[in-house]
C-alpha cells in the first residue's frame, strides 16, 4: 500500500493558496512553512534578498554537524496572466483524482509531500540528517537559491546529495540541457516611411537575423544528436519582439528576447557566436551605408547550467533505490540542480506530477503521484533511521 497523501493534500491547498507568482514576495508561503516546521519542533533558517520582499528558508532534521540528504524546492510559480483556467487557479480543485492549481504541479506538490512527510521524519532519531530547503525565483532564472548555496559548508550545511522534486513522474533524472537568455538591440535610423531609402529599419534587419536563428537552429539539428534527450539536439528560440511607434514612420529600434537550450556537452557560445557573425558579415556594413550610429548588440541576460550528475553519483543512486527504477534518463528543462551539483553537491531530480502539466492553464498533479511522492519520502525516512 503507498502512503497516503492526504496530509499532503490538505498542505498542498494551502500552499496553492498563496499567490507566490516570480514577481510578487514570497513570504507568507515560508512564514507558513517556517510555523509549520515550528508546530513539529524544527527550526529554519531563512535567506532574505537585501529588500526583504523575498527568503528562501532551510531547515534540518536530525543529527547536526553531518552532510545529509536535501529535500528541494522551489515557492514560486509562473503566472497565469491570459490563461484559460477552468476553476480558480489559486484555490486547489479536486477532479477525477487530479489535483488543480497553479503550482500544484510546478512544485508545490513534492513540497507539500515534504512537508507532510516532517511528523515522520522526526518521529524516529535519524543517523544522518534530513534538510529541506525551499527557494524563490527559480522560474525567473534559478536566482534566488543562489545566495542559499553560498551558505553551504560556511554556516549551513553541505548536503552529500540532493533530491530536486521538480515534475518527472517519480522517475529519476541525472541530467539536463542548459539555458542561455539574450536580448538582441537593433538600432536604425528613423524616416519618413515614403522616403525609406533615408533610413534603417530596424524591424527587417531583426526580421533577418531571427531568420539566421532559426538557421543556426537547424544547423543544430544537423550537427547534433543525443538521443537522451528529447529534441536530441540543442534548440534555440525567439520569445518576444518589439518595435516601431508608427505604421508610417521607418523604426528606429527593435528588440528581441532569445533563448538557446544547449545539450551539457555542447559549446553554449556556438549561437551568440554566429548570430554575431552574421550581423557583423552581411548586416551592419549595409546598415552603416545609411547611418553610421547603425548597431547591433547582444547582451547575455542570464543563464542556468546544463546538469549532469557525476559519474557513480550517489544522488541518482539513492533516488533509484527509492524508486526501485534501474535506470535514469534526461530531459530538456532546466533546474537548480546543475547549481547543486555546481557546489559539490550529489543531485538528483525525481518529483511528483508531469512536466508537461508545468507552466499550463490548469495545471494539475494526480493524487496518484503524491502517493507515490509519499511512498518514497517513506523510503528514505526508513533509509536514514538509526
Ligand atoms: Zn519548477
Amino acid at each position: 500500500m503507498p502512503a497516503s497523501s492526504s496530509a499532503a493534500q490538505e498542505l498542498l491547498a494551502k500552499l496553492v493558496a498563496f499567490d507566490t507568482t516570480s514577481a510578487k514576495s514570497n513570504l507568507k508561503l515560508i512564514d507558513f512553512v517556517r510555523d509549520y516546521l515550528a508546530s513539529h519542533g524544527v527550526s529554519a533558517t531563512l535567506t532574505p534578498l537585501p529588500d526583504g520582499r523575498k527568503a528562501s528558508l532551510f531547515a534540518t532534521i536530525g543529527p547536526s554537524g553531518m552532510s545529509g540528504i536535501g529535500l528541494s524546492s522551489h515557492s514560486d510559480c509562473v503566472p497565469v496572466e491570459g490563461q484559460t483556467w477552468s476553476s480558480d487557479p489559486f484555490k486547489i480543485a479536486l477532479r477525477d483524482g487530479r489535483l488543480y492549481g497553479r503550482g500544484s504541479c510546478d512544485m508545490k506538490g513534492f513540497l507539500a509531500c515534504v512537508l507532510a512527510s516532517v511528523p515522520l521524519f522526526t518521529s524516529r532519531p535519524l543517523k544522518e540528517p534530513i534538510h529541506i530547503n525551499v527557494s524563490y525565483d527559480e522560474e525567473v532564472g534559478c536566482t534566488g537559491v543562489r545566495p542559499l548555496i553560498a551558505r553551504f559548508g560556511k554556516d549551513l550545511p553541505r548536503p552529500r546529495a540532493i533530491i530536486v522534486g521538480e515534475p518527472t513522474n517519480m522517475t529519476v533524472i541525472e541530467a539536463h540541457k542548459r539555458i542561455d537568455a539574450y536580448r538582441t538591440t537593433v538600432t536604425g535610423k528613423e524616416a519618413h516611411s515614403s522616403l525609406p531609402q533615408l533610413g534603417v529599419n530596424a524591424i527587417s534587419v531583426a526580421a533577418e537575423l531571427i531568420e539566421e536563428i532559426d538557421r543556426i537552429g537547424a544547423a543544430l539539428v544537423a550537427s547534433e544528436r543525443n538521443d537522451r534527450f528529447d529534441p536530441p539536439s540543442s534548440t534555440v528560440q525567439v520569445g518576444i519582439i518589439e518595435g516601431g511607434t508608427a505604421s508610417n514612420i521607418v523604426p528606429k529600434t527593435c528588440k528581441f528576447q532569445w533563448q538557446v537550450r544547449s545539450l551539457p556537452d555542447a559549446d553554449a557560445d556556438f549561437a551568440p557566436k554566429r548570430l554575431k557573425a552574421f550581423a557583423e558579415e552581411r548586416l551592419l556594413p549595409r546598415m552603416k551605408r545609411v547611418a553610421d550610429t547603425a548597431s547591433i548588440e547582444t547582451q547575455h541576460l542570464g543563464g542556468v547550467p546544463a546538469f549532469l550528475a557525476e559519474p557513480g553519483s550517489e544522488a541518482v543512486a539513492l533516488a533509484l533505490a527509492l524508486t526501485g527504477a534501474n535506470s535514469a534518463s534526461a530531459v530538456s528543462y532546466a533546474t537548480e540542480a546543475g547549481l547543486f551539483e555546481e557546489a559539490g553537491c550529489s543531485t538528483v531530480i525525481c518529483g511528483p506530477g508531469d512536466i508537461e502539466q508545468a507552466h499550463a492553464a490548469d495545471e494539475v498533479v494526480p493524487v496518484a503521484q503524491l502517493d507515490a511522492c509519499m511512498a518514497f519520502l517513506k523510503k528514505l525516512a526508513e533509509r536514514l533511521r538509526t
